[in-house]
Parts: structure tokens; C-alpha cells; sequence
């Protein structure tokens, strides 16, 4: 899984480490994850120094000190492990940066997600179609009610796009949507102004404590890390068929609701 709290994790754990260093090798085993010839991708990465590690909705950005940008993309499977070489889990790896220091960052997976070098202008154009990260400062609970009303779908297929908010994925969405106590086919046209608050107060709460217990990456960070994954047994509903809601002892179930699979309480979720 990586949805917001994954990718904060992510970002939170590698900045300090790798904020300032020069890149002095690229390894590419899987030529596909990336948008260049492995030789160009190298060859333009070799000797950048890393300014500082951005996230943006689930995007993580490495700011490269020639104005360049490294944008990645982890999807489901993927994972970051940064250390030494003889440290690291198995697993397939389709990018290695080699650091000053010693270290390296290991991209395992990146089957769907990728690694592109791209240009600011272009890593601008890039995020343009993509809604407000969901702690953006701007985003008030008024102007997220807003934004919502012009939806025209299904509570759980808005929260889900990245068009009108960026990083929430499947598993977050139907732990917002318990912690709502709203069901994931909730007609948007048919919500309250109440609800459509409790939407973006449960947003912001449960992404903020999913990340500050370090996400479910499955995969740990690096031989030290304790935070990694701390998550993992706090969801709720997702991936909880049949068990007992915590909050109302009811049945949880799944469902398809517009295509997706969605986990919800039919007790407590009106
Ligand atoms: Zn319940």
C-alpha cells in the first residue's frame, strides 16, 4: 500500500539522511520503471547532489541541485529501502542510487510505480491536474465542502480521486469514511454541511495518525528502522470482512461500490 501516510513515512525518514548528498552511482535493473535510457538516466543523475525530498499528495520528489527533479511514484508492492548492500531484504530491485556516504536507496518492485528525471517545468505540469494534497493549508473544511458539492459521484469514488484530492487511496478511504460514520455509497448531492465536515475532519485525523505510527508498508526502511509499518494492525474496517465493527459490534462487509472494493460497518455507517 502507498497512500499518503506510506509516502510521509517515506519522506520524513529519508530527508534527513539523504538532504545534501551527491548521487555517485545508478544502478537500473528494470529499465521500464524509469523514462530514460538506463545510460541517460545515470549519466544525469551522476554527481547531483540531493537538495531536499518533497512529497506531493502521494508523490515523492527529490529536488536535484541541477534544477531537475527525481519524481517517484511507489504503487502497491513497492517499497524504499535505504542502507548498505549486503543489509538489504530480498526482493527484486529495479533502482539503486548509490550515495556519497556509502549508502544506497533501494527502489524494490516499481512494476506499476516508476522513477522519472524530469525537468521543474515538466514535474509542473505534471501535478497540474492533481487536487489539493489533503493538509494543504488552503484546504478548509469550507472550501473542501465546496470542492465536494461539485462532485457528482459517490462519497467513496471523490475520495478516491486524485483530481479532487491527492494521496488517498482504497485502504485510507474506508477507514476516513468509518471514521465518518458515513457508508462509502453516501450520495454526495445528498450529504449535510455537518457530514461533509466530519469527512475532512476523519481525513486529516486518520491519515495524520496513520503516518505518525509510520504507515503499512510491509517492507521495513533501513536495519534500524522501529517506525516502518507501525500501522499495519491499526485499520479498522479495510481488509476486515466478517470481523466484529469496534465500534458498534456489527459485521463488517465488502461491498463494490463504483468498481472499487470497499470495507464498511452497515450498523454505525449511515
Ligand atoms: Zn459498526
Amino acid at each position: 500500500m502507498s497512500e499518503w501516510p506510506e509516502i510521509e513515512t517515506y519522506r520524513a525518514l529519508l530527508s534527513p539522511l539523504i538532504s545534501g548528498l551527491s548521487i555517485e552511482g545508478t544502478t537500473v535493473n528494470r529499465e521500464k520503471s524509469i523514462n530514460e535510457s538506463a545510460e541517460e538516466f545515470g549519466s544525469g543523475l551522476s554527481g547531483r547532489k540531493i537538495l531536499f525530498v518533497e512529497r506531493r499528495g502521494k508523490h515523492l520528489i527529490f529536488h536535484l541541485d541541477d534544477g531537475n527533479r527525481l519524481l517517484i511514484n511507489l504503487m502497491a508492492g513497492d517499497w524504499i529501502y535505504y542502507g548498505r548492500e549486503g543489509e538489504k531484504p530480498d526482493g527484486e530491485y529495479a533502482l539503486i542510487l548509490e550515495l556519497e556516504d556509502g549508502n544506497r536507496i533501494f527502489f524494490g518492485g516499481l512494476r506499476h510505480g516508476y522513477a522519472y528525471r524530469i525537468s521543474a517545468k515538466k514535474l509542473i505540469e505534471f501535478l497540474r491536474p492533481l487536487g489539493p494534497d489533503p493538509f494543504d493549508p488552503r484546504l478548509s473544511a469550507d472550501s473542501f465542502g465546496v470542492r465536494l458539492r461539485t462532485k457528482r459521484s459517490k462519497l467513496k469514488s471523490a475520495l478516491v480521486d486524485p483530481k479532487f484530492i491527492s494521496g488517498i487511496g482504497n485502504a485510507y478511504a474506508d477507514e476516513i469514511l468509518f471514521e465518518a460514520e458515513l457508508r462509502p455509497d453516501s450520495v454526495i448531492a445528498a450529504m449535510s454541511g455537518d457530514e461533509m465536515r466530519k469527512v475532512y475532519d476523519s481525513m486529516r485525523k486518520v491519515l495524520e495518525e496513520a503516518a505518525r505510527s509510520g504507515g503499512a508498508i510491509a517492507v521495513r526502511f533501513s536495519a534500524e528502522d522501529m517506525l516502518t509499518g507501525g500501522y499495519r494492525d491499526s485499520f479498522k474496517v479495510y481488509e476486515r470482512a466478517g470481523e466484529a465493527c469496534a465500534r458498534c459490534g456489527g459485521t463488517i462487509v465488502l461491498e463494490t461500490v463504483s468498481n472499487r472494493k470497499s470495507y464498511y460497518c452497515p450498523s454505525c455507517q449511515k
